[in-house]
């Protein structure tokens, strides 16, 4: 197993400013120039596949998409997807799409928030267990157990690699990520559950925080901080 640094970053709200606008240039950039340093690039996020496949600005970018919320990988270098959904539970979730309101994805259902006790009721009905993650107003089903920390884990047995894990995002869905990285980093914009526990603020939104973050993990602290053996106690370290 090769040893590496790690980037799990969240798109929609670090990345980007969300919906369909495009990662920048200049953010783009210093991803790759992190990952031609021999960094291990991973999307943790909760679009699916076949949304990202059809991205150009995604491609070639990453070693490892964490799509749906940590449901399922891709692996765009050799085309690896694993969902971590049964066919049967996936199935039974699908059921849902009865409902107008209902957002169909590749492997599970979204909806407004404010649907959530006809889903629930109808879960019940059905007899099906879920987890609801939301996400800025938008609810998604998940199994028990899966979250991006869940994916972004399961992406590394597929690359084969293990190393420190530096992690980005902006909402309360990319909290179960900053419990598996060493290195909490977060975007101007970002909801202040995820600013509580950052050890990383970034002065500007989205993608240009995300190029300021990639710059301070240069800083001889931060790489000091990765190359440690082990973590006892992350809050020890800040730089905020
Ligand atoms: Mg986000």
């Amino acid at each position: 197993m090769k040893s590496n640094n790690i980037l799990a970053t969240d798109l929609d709200g670090t990345l980007t400013r969300g919906g369909d606008d495009p990662i920048k240039p200049q953010v783009k950039e210093s991803l790759l120039h992190l990952k031609n340093s021999g960094w291990i690039l991973i999307l943790a996020t909760g679009r699916d596949r076949e949304y990202l496949m059809r991205r150009s600005d995604i491609k070639w970018v990453f070693d490892a998409w964490v799509t749906e919320a940590g449901l399922a990988v891709y692996l765009p270098s050799d085309g690896t997807y694993r969902c971590f959904a049964s066919d049967e539970w996936i199935m039974e979730i699908k059921k849902l799409t009865k409902f107008p309101f209902i957002i169909e994805k590749e492997n599970t259902v979204a909806f407004g928030i404010h649907f959530l006790n006809v889903v629930k009721r109808e879960l019940q009905r059905i007899e099906v267990d879920a987890i609801f993650r939301s996400n800025k107003g938008l609810v998604m089903l998940l199994p028990e157990g899966i979250n991006k920390a869940y994916g972004v884990m399961e992406a590394l047995k597929l690359l084969n690699v293990n190393g420190p894990i530096v992690a980005i995002g902006d909402s309360e869905i990319d909290l179960e990520l900053f419990k598996v990285a060493r290195f909490k980093a977060t975007v101007a914009n970002a909801e202040e559950a995820l600013k509580k526990e950052a050890d990383y603020i970034a002065s500007q939104e989205n993608g240009d925080g995300v190029t300021e973050i990639i710059k301070s993990l240069s800083s001889q602290n931060v790489s000091q901080w990765l190359s440690l053996q082990k973590v006892d106690h992350p809050r020890l370290f800040h730089i905020k």
